[in-house]
């Protein structure tokens, strides 16, 4: 090798070891032939513990699976969407592939989203001779991303999802039902005489009676899809899926015994205390059923339970 080409190759060396972009190099065998600095500064392994191992795996994660890279040196892209299943952008591009992902770090011992780009090197007969994954530390941007679709998602007083989760929820609870053929049940809740509270109390003690009944909501349900959400003003709602109507009245039970133990003074209340008037309705979607219908059953029983002097439940009749 000539002067000029051996310094060319130890200052190209020298440039991957100091570039600022975390980035590691596996040969055609998937061995970690480079590892730069700013790699080890992100992921806390070093250098010498990595270089000529296929032990890389170790520096994201903390059981062994392939690495964006690993899958393009082994020819198993179709493995990606399964493997980065987190991830939000998944683009095959001509020269390489982009994932998005959260990885555990277990040198670091703090969970990272890494935007992470793997790209095939070819040698001039076609071989691939290496892959070049570059990653970016996306964690701040990830994590502000989800605190705002949370913000978006849930109700401001209350903390329960806001409308528009709720009918998303409900779309999705509905297709799903019809899927499976299984039952969905709605819950719509309404606090009885809630402006006299307001009139007596002022709003202040109504906001604060609001979040209490939507605390008394969540103590009702156990189930983790169990969706309770807050409807609109004095109203709640909450999906159930895969209950029938008798379950979904257990649940209305056990939420009239939850709001009656808050045990909140009401004088301009029939029961001295404050209470809510539910309508449920439960149904396996059927042909000619929608969401939206299953909604106005729901709330035409909750109007009957609220005629038929409040602080209980009505059940609509089974639709067609
Ligand atoms: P009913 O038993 O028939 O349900 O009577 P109601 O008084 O509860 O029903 P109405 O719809 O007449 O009144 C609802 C009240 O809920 C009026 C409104 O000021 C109050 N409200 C709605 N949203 C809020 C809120 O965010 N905070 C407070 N404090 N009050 C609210
Ligand atoms: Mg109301
Ligand atoms: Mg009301």
């Amino acid at each position: 090798m000539n002067k000029f080409k051996a310094e060319a190759q130890e200052f190209a060396i020298k440039l991957m070891a100091h570039l600022v972009v975390p980035t590691f190099v596996l040969d055609a065998e998937g061995h970690v032939i480079i590892w730069n600095r700013a790699c080890e500064r992100l992921t806390g392994v070093m250098t010498a513990d990595v270089l000529g191992t296929r032990e890389h795996w170790r520096a994201f994660y903390d059981a062994p699976r392939p690495c964006l890279a690993d899958l393009l040196v082994q020819g198993r892209a179709a493995e990606i969407p399964a493997l980065y299943a987190d991830s939000d952008t998944l683009t095959t591009l001509e020269h390489g592939i982009h994932a998005s992902n959260w990885c555990v770090m277990p040198q670091l011992g703090k969970e990272l989203y890494l935007a992470i780009d793997a790209g095939p090197i070819y040698g001039d007969d076609g071989r691939l001779l290496a892959v070049v994954e570059t990653l970016r530390d996306m964690t701040d941007h990830k994590r502000a991303q989800m605190a705002l679709e949370n913000l978006a998602a849930c109700d401001g007083l209350t903390g329960l999802a806001n409308r528009r989760s709720f009918d998303d929820f409900l779309e999705r609870e509905w297709a799903r039902a019809r899927r499976d053929v299984r039952p969905l049940a709605l819950i719509m809740v309404d606090i009885d005489h809630f402006k006299r509270y307001n009139d007596s109390y002022g709003h202040p003690t109504g906001d604060e009676c609001l979040r209490q009944v939507a605390t008394a909501l969540q103590a009702a349900v156990f189930r983790s899809g169990d969706v309770v959400a807050r409807y609109g003003g004095e109203e709640f709602a909450l999906i159930l899926p895969t209950t029938d109507a008798d379950r979904a009245i257990l649940v209305a039970e056990r939420i009239k015994a939850q709001v009656g133990r808050l045990a909140i003074p009401h004088a301009g209340s029939e029961h001295g205390h404050v209470s809510v008037s539910m309508g449920i309705a439960a149904q396996i979607p059927e042909a000619g059923a929608t969401a939206e219908s299953l909604l106005s059953a729901a709330d035409a029983a909750l109007y009957q339970a609220k005629h038929a002097g409040r602080n209980g439940f009505a059940l609509a009749p089974v639709l067609k």
